[in-house]
C-alpha cells in the first residue's frame, strides 16, 4: 500500500509505505529491516566461514531471531541453511557448558555466567540502524507540507515516539507533531479512565465505543506493532 507522500529516495519510499500500512511506522520499518536481514543471512552468510566462525563470539541471534531463522529459511528454500547455523551455534554453546564442567565452584559459576552473556544480535543490530535512519528522516521531513501532517497522525508506539522526540531535539518543525502526539496520549488516558469510571452497573449506559477501544489501543501503544 502506498501513500501520496513525495519521495526522494528509498528511505522515503519505505517510510511512506510503513505509514500507509497503518500502525506504528517505526515498528514497521524495524520489522522490515529485520526480516530483510534474516533473509540475507539465509541467502548469503550460511556458507560464509567468517560469519560462522564469529557466531556466538562477535555476533549472535537473540531468542526471537534464533526462532525466526528457520521461518525465514522455509520462506526461501528449505531448512538447510538454518540447520547449518543452528548446529554451529549449539556446538559453540555446548563447548562453553563443557568447559564449565571441567572446573569447580566459583570458576564454574563464572564460566556459566560468561556463557549466558551473549554477543549482540546481528538481526536486531540491523533493525536498530534501520530505525535510526527512519527517525532522522522523519525529523527532516516534518518541515515538508505533505509529510508534516502525515507524521503527526502516525500512531507511534510509546518507545518509538520517545525515540523520535529524542531525535527531534528542538527542531521547530517537530513542535506540531509533538503537540498532536502528546494530545493523542492525553486522550487515551482520558478514555482509559472513562472506561473504569463507566464500568459500574449504574453508569454503564454512559460508556462510549471510544472508551471500549482504549485498552486495545493502550496494548499496542505499550507493546508495539
Ligand atoms: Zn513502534
Ligand atoms: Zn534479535
Amino acid at each position: 500500500m502506498s501513500t501520496a507522500l513525495p519521495a526522494r529516495d528509498l528511505v522515503d519510499v519505505r517510510l511512506s509505505e510503513a505509514i500507509g500500512a497503518g500502525g506504528c511506522a517505526i515498528c514497521g520499518v524495524r520489522a522490515r529491516s529485520e526480516r530483510a536481514t534474516l533473509d540475507a543471512i539465509i541467502a548469503e552468510r550460511v556458507l560464509d566461514l567468517g560469519f560462522r566462525e564469529g557466531l556466538e563470539r562477535d555476533h549472535a541471534f537473540c531468542r526471537r531471531h534464533a526462532a525466526e531463522l528457520v521461518v525465514a529459511d522455509r520462506r526461501a528454500a528449505g531448512i538447510l541453511g538454518s540447520s547449518i547455523l543452528y548446529g554451529a551455534m549449539i556446538a559453540r554453546r555446548l563447548a562453553a557448558a563443557r568447559g564449565a564442567q571441567a572446573v569447580r565452584g566459583r570458576a564454574r559459576r563464572n564460566r556459566l555466567a560468561d556463557a549466558i552473556r551473549r554477543p549482540p544480535c546481528a538481526v536486531c543490530d540491523q533493525g536498530f540502524s534501520g530505525v535510526d535512519a527512519a527517525l532522522g528522516r522523519l525529523v527532516e521531513r516534518a518541515a515538508d507540507p505533505a509529510w508534516g501532517p502525515a507524521i503527526a497522525a502516525i500512531p507511534f508506539c510509546l518507545d518509538d515516539l520517545f525515540a523520535l522526540l529524542a531525535a527531534a531535539g528542538d527542531a521547530p518543525a517537530m513542535a506540531p507533531v509533538t503537540d498532536r502526539q502528546l494530545a493523542r496520549l492525553d486522550d487515551l488516558v482520558r478514555r482509559l479512565e472513562g472506561y473504569a469510571h463507566h464500568s459500574s452497573q449504574d453508569r454503564r449506559h454512559l460508556m462510549t465505543d471510544d472508551e471500549r477501544a482504549a485498552a486495545d489501543e493502550a496494548a499496542r501503544l505499550l507493546g508495539g506493532d
